[in-house]
């Protein structure tokens, strides 16, 4: 048994003292926004509480109110000069007024029902708001939001500068633990302290020491509205990762200054939503940045957390141990597993889910304001309504193809108590998956693989390797999920059967070794994952820095320099009919930085394509009208998929009852392993 014994120490913040030094950090779930989902918001937040986290911190609630839909006016500010807009959009979560208060006090005793804590996150969204009447230090527009921020009059900051402690004060009467204070991530606190967004020249603005008041002074007014006994946690950005943001020493200095003024315990962040580094998903390193947290610490007299693509109890408690940080932060790794810390604490943790920082089910949601919830973790906002409980039933369950449906619905229904078997025609588990997690950047698909192995052998599940299930396999189970998944869809281009081209498939699992040369057809997203996987070469954490542009923030002002050119292994033509962008296709928070990787590795984008035939010279093809050949060593086909159901067609003509069809093989098209799962866990709660 692995020790995890610093992780799960005891700490005190302020003058209270947490169970352990997991931090379950902010993650805006959509549930904030209307009061009717509380109780949804309240199951999600008492399933982490009773999985052992030490310390919860809520989505983001804005101090004073959204303003574009907003007809009458809002809070006695908002009225004054119209303009004290903090939501994130119309409508967004806040804390002003003591009926949402008073509604909180659902979520604070769910967790403290568990003997948690828990922090409510106040967040000014200054110019990232979503609406036109958005608010900054000064006028100047984000490069991510389409609307032009007012500046906030110097009156307007003061009141700004009440509402963050009159907020604090709410949460106080809710039954919070404390308040986290959204200083980073280039929200409005962000837009004061760096020179980029802060050009003002009031009191608000002009020095670094002047732009660092508005933030002192808000902790300085919430410590004077809430007392002492009241955790004040404050979010500080550690790199800003944009021109012109704040330089290390500034950085020093403010948490000096805010630590003076009342912060008990520092959570970090990593790089403003506009920079153009990515810093949180999957191709990021494990532990990217820890260096900055561990920099700041003997600068301080109160703990300090780390954040940010931390995502095993191993990592974490490394952290700890080695005195880097003093706790640590995982936002999305309790949405993937909720019992997280109970299973590190008992021996288990092996059979943690592991986040593979994916954002598709959880900050993609977000940023559409759809709900949030884990691709890993379907349950994840759903605590209420997806529910795996227990049945008395005897049924005999079979499951036919081990790729992600298949093994969410069998592991799923193992946990409901029914008797599965598991057939897959390969030797091994996974499925797609097995082919995703070869791509750079993904290797943490592997521990979704691991989990689901552990989780089978744990439940008792009967897993039958190298068996094509026939329906006399079958006759005896009551049950039978079809999840056979998919097989690459072959396009009608002439030469297709050329020994030069290649199925996706057989390029990722090693089968054919692609030359120097290589086209690929299709440019959705495994096209994308495909070409990354043939330019790629292997590199340490400090190369990954280089060719980001990340520098030393004691040197280069927000942690920003020239990025080191990358040496692609191949030369590669990514090509797609279409004539949209390449590569929108992916989410929204992962997709630029995949675009940018392919401009690194110095990909060939050609949109627009007609393909006319493969043969002995290469790819012949013709866009815009002109013919030309792509004198390739390989080209492979990554034009989608078709479903395999060869199996369930069978068997349904057969009149075989309790049939059911999930995963690719129900659905190809715009399949991703995110619908498979989730609809593996729905098909087994319905059993
Ligand atoms: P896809 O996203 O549907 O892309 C298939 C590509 O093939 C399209 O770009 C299409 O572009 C092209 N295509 C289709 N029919 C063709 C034909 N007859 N001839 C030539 N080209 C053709 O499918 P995928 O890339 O296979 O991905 C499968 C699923 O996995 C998707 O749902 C995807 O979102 C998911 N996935 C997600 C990620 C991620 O990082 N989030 C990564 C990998 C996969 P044109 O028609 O314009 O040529
Ligand atoms: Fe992690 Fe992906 Fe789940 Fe988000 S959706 S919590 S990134 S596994």
């Amino acid at each position: 048994m692995t020790d995890y014994s610093h992780l799960l120490s005891p700490i005190t913040i302020g003058s209270t003292t947490l169970r352990n030094r997991v931090v379950m950090g902010s993650m805006h779930t959509g549930l904030e926004d209307h009061f009717w989902d509380l109780p949804k918001l309240s199951a999600y937040f008492a399933e982490r509480a009773k999985g052992g986290v030490g310390l919860i911190v809520t989505g983001a609630h804005a101090p004073n109110l959204a303003g574009a839909m907003w007809p009458f006016g809002s809070t006695k500010t908002d009225r004054m000069n119209g303009i004290l807009r903090g939501a994130l959009w119309p409508f967004g979560s806040s804390m002003t007024n003591g009926l949402q208060s008073f509604r909180h006090r659902t979520i604070t005793e769910a967790v403290h029902n568990h003997d948690g804590r828990i922090l409510l996150q106040l967040l000014h969204s200054g110019r990232y708001g979503y609406t036109p009447k958005n608010v900054s230090a000064s006028a100047i527009k984000s490069p991510i939001n389409p609307f032009t921020p007012h500046a906030l009059s110097t009156r307007a900051v003061d009141w700004t500068v009440t509402d963050f402690a009159k907020a604090a004060r709410l949460a106080q009467k809710a039954g919070y633990d404390g308040v986290e204070i959204m200083g980073a991530e280039g929200y409005l606190i962000n837009q004061f302290l760096a020179a980029r967004t802060n050009q003002r020249t009031d009191k608000w603005g002009g020095s670094p020491q002047q732009r660092m008041r508005f933030p002192v002074e808000i902790i300085r007014r919430i410590r004077e509205y809430v007392g002492k006994d009241f955790i004040v946690q404050y979010r500080i950005s550690l790199l800003d990762l944009v021109e012109n943001g704040q330089n290390w020493e500034e950085t020093v200095e403010l948490a000096k200054r805010l630590e003076e003024a009342g912060v008990d315990v520092f959570n970090t962040a990593i790089g403003w939503h506009e920079a153009r580094v990515p810093t949180i998903i999957t191709q990021v390193p494990r532990g990217a940045w820890v260096d900055n947290t561990a920099r700041l610490r003997p600068e301080l007299g109160v703990p300090i957390i780390a954040s940010n693509r931390i995502n095993t109890p191993e990592l974490a408690n490394q952290i700890i141990a080695t005195g880097q940080a003093d706790m640590v932060s995982m936002a999305r790794p309790l949405l993937a597993d909720p019992e997280f810390v109970n299973k590190a604490a008992t021996g288990r943790a092996d059979q943690i889910n592991i986040c593979i920082a994916c954002n598709q089910g959880c900050l993609d949601h977000a940023f559409a304001k759809q709900r949030s919830t884990c691709l890993v973790n379907p349950r994840a906002g759903y605590e209420t309504e997806l529910i795996l409980g227990p049945t008395r039933t005897k049924k005999r369950i079979a499951v036919v193809g081990a790729g992600p449906a298949g093994l969410s619905a069998a592991v799923s229904a193992a946990e409901r108590g029914l008797h599965v078997t598991l057939f897959e025609k390969s030797n091994e588990l996974g499925g797609q998956f097995r082919l995703a997690m070869q791509v750079p950047g993904k290797e943490d698909f592997k521990d979704t693989l691991k989990y689901y192995a552990r989780r089978l052998e744990v439940l008792g599940v009967t897993v039958r390797l190298n068996t094509e299930a026939t329906g006399a396999d079958l006759a005896e189970f009551d049950d039978v999920i079809i999840s056979t998944g998919v097989a690459p869809h072959v396009p009608p281009i002439e030469g297709f059967d050329h020994p030069k081209a290649v199925s996706y498939p057989d390029v990722l699992n090693g089968s054919v070794i692609p030359g120097r040369k290589v086209a690929v057809i299709g440019a959705g997203g495994i096209g994308v994952d495909v070409s990354i996987f043939l330019t790629h070469s292997e590199e340490t954490l400090e190369e990954w820095k280089a060719h980001w542009g990340v520098g030393d923030p004691r040197i280069d002002r927000g942690g920003l320099t020239e990025p080191k050119a990358r040496t692609p292994e191949r030369e590669v033509w990514l090509l797609q009919r279409k004539t949209t962008p390449i590569g929108n296709g992916p989410g929204k928070t992962s997709g630029w930085a995949h675009r940018a990787h392919l401009k690194q590795s110095g990909v060939h984008l050609v949109n627009g394509v007609q393909y006319d035939r493969i043969d002995d010279a290469g790819l012949h093809i013709t866009v815009d009208g002109e013919s030309r050949v792509l004198d390739v060593d390989h080209v492979v086909i990554c034009a989608g998929q078709r479903s395999v159901r060869d199996l369930y067609e069978t068997l349904d003509t057969a009149g075989r009852r309790g049939l059911h069809l999930i995963g690719g093989a129900n659905v190809a098209a715009e399949l991703d392993a995110k619908h498979a799962i989730r609809q593996g866990t729905e098909v087994a709660a319905a059993l």
